[in-house]
C-alpha cells in the first residue's frame, strides 16, 4: 500500500515514514520544510516540496503518485505559540487540513490517520483520560485538531471516508536515525539534554507550586516509534472498521523534576535546574489511558518507562549535538 505522509520531514512524520518502509509499505513524504529537515526524509520514500496551503501543488501530488491512504503530521503544533498567534493555528492547520481532505476526496483516497492531541481535554473529569472524555480544547491548538475530527466525523457521513484521530500526549525520544530538532526548541526533553551537552546552562522549570507530588507538572511521554507503531496498526484496522478513536501515552506521569533527575542519571550531568513562572495554558497534570488501542488493535509499546525513552533520545542528541545540522 502506498502512503502519503505529510510532515515526513518532521519529528513524528519522518520515524512514522521510517516504520512504515520497515513494515512493506510505499511512501510519499509531502513537506515544506517550514519545520522539517530534508536529511529526515527517508531516503526510500518518494519525496514532493510543497505547502498543503497550495491546494494544487496537493493536487498535483496526488495525481502523480496515488497514494491510497494519508498520515496526517503536517501542522503547527505548540500550545503556547496558538495563545499568541491564534490565526496560524485556527487559520493554518484548518485551512491546510481542508485542502488535503478536498484533494483526498477529489482522488478518491479513503483512509486517514489523523495527528491530534491531549489538548483537546482542557478539563477532564478523570486522570487517566480515558477514551470518552468529553472534548474542551484548551487553546487554539486544541481548537484546531478537535475541528478537523469533526470535519472527518462528517466526511466519514457524507463521502465515507474512513479515519483514525490519535490523540498524543507527550512525543518523545529518537530512533537510531531520527530525533528531536526544532527550532526554536520548547520542549523538555531535547532542552534538559542540550544542558547536558552544554549549549545550555540550566533548565528553567515552569512553576514549582502545582498540586502535584513535588511541585512540578505531571506528563504521560511516549516514544515517538510507539506512536508510529499505533498509526500503522490503525492504518490496518481501517480495513475492517471505518472509524477509530485513541488516546496514546503509557499511562504513568512523570514530573518534570523526575525527567530531569532521569537525564541526570543517564546522562551523568548534573543539570542545574532553575524555578521560574508557570508557562500559560499548562494543566498540572496529563495521563493518557492507552487501554482502548491495546485491547482493540493490540498495540505494546516497545518503550513504556520514561528511562528508555530518554536513554534513546540522549543516543541521539550525542551523536547529532547540532541537531539534523551535525
Ligand atoms: N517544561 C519546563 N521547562 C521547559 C520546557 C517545558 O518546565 O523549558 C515543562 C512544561 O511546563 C510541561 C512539561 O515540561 O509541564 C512538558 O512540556 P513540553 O513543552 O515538552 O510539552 P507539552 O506538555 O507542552 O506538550
Amino acid at each position: 500500500m502506498k502512503v502519503l505522509v505529510t510532515g515526513g520531514a518532521g519529528y513524528i512524520g519522518s520515524v512514522a515514514t521510517e516504520r512504515l518502509i520497515s513494515n512493506g509499505y510505499e511512501v510519499v513524504v509531502l513537506d515544506s520544510f517550514y519545520m522539517g529537515h530534508r536529511e529526515a526524509v527517508h531516503p526510500q520514500a518518494a519525496f514532493v516540496e510543497a505547502d498543503l496551503s497550495d491546494k494544487a501543488a496537493v493536487d498535483a501530488a496526488f495525481r502523480e503518485h496515488r497514494p491510497e491512504a494519508v498520515m496526517h503530521f503536517a501542522s503547527h503544533t505548540l500550545v503556547g505559540e496558538s495563545m499568541q498567534h491564534p490565526f496560524l493555528y485556527l487559520g493554518d492547520n484548518v485551512r491546510n487540513a481542508l485542502n488535503l481532505l478536498e484533494v483526498m476526496v477529489e482522488h478518491g483516497v479513503g483512509k486517514i490517520i489523523l495527528s491530534s492531541t491531549a489538548n483537546l481535554f482542557e478539563k477532564p473529569e478523570s486522570m487517566p483520560i480515558g477514551p470518552d472524555e468529553r472534548v474542551i480544547p484548551g487553546s487554539p491548538y486544541g481548537e484546531s485538531k478537535a475541528i478537523i475530527e469533526r470535519f472527518l466525523h462528517w466526511l466519514q457521513v457524507t463521502k465515507g471516508l474512513r479515519y483514525a484521530c490519535l490523540r498524543y500526549f507527550n512525543a518523545a525520544g529518537a530512533t537510531a536515525e531520527r530525533g528531536e530538532d526544532h527550532t526554536p526548541e520548547t520542549h523538555l526533553i531535547p532542552l534538559v539534554l542540550q544542558v547536558a551537552l552544554g549549549q545550555r546552562d540550566a533548565i528553567k522549570i515552569f512553576g514549582g507550586d502545582y498540586p502535584t507530588p513535588d511541585g512540578t507538572c505531571v506528563r504521560d511521554y511516549i516514544h515517538i516509534a510507539d506512536l508510529a507503531d499505533a498509526h500503522i496498526l490503525s492504518l490496518q484496522a481501517l480495513e475492517t472498521r471505518p472509524v477509530l478513536t485513541y488516546n496514546l501515552g503509557n499511562g504513568n506521569g512523570f514530573s518534570v523534576k523526575e525527567v530531569v533527575d532521569t537525564a541526570r542519571r543517564i546522562t551523568g550531568h548534573a543539570i542545574p535546574v532553575e524555578i521560574v513562572d508557570r508557562r500559560p495554558g499548562d494543566p498540572a497534570v496529563l495521563v493518557a489511558d492507552a487501554t482502548k488501542i491495546k485491547a482493540e488493535l493490540g498495540w505494546a509499546p516497545q518503550f513504556p518507562d520514561l528511562q528508555s525513552i530518554i536513554q534513546s533520545a540522549w543516543n541521539w542528541h550525542n551523536g547529532h549535538p547540532r541537531g539534523y545540522a551535525g
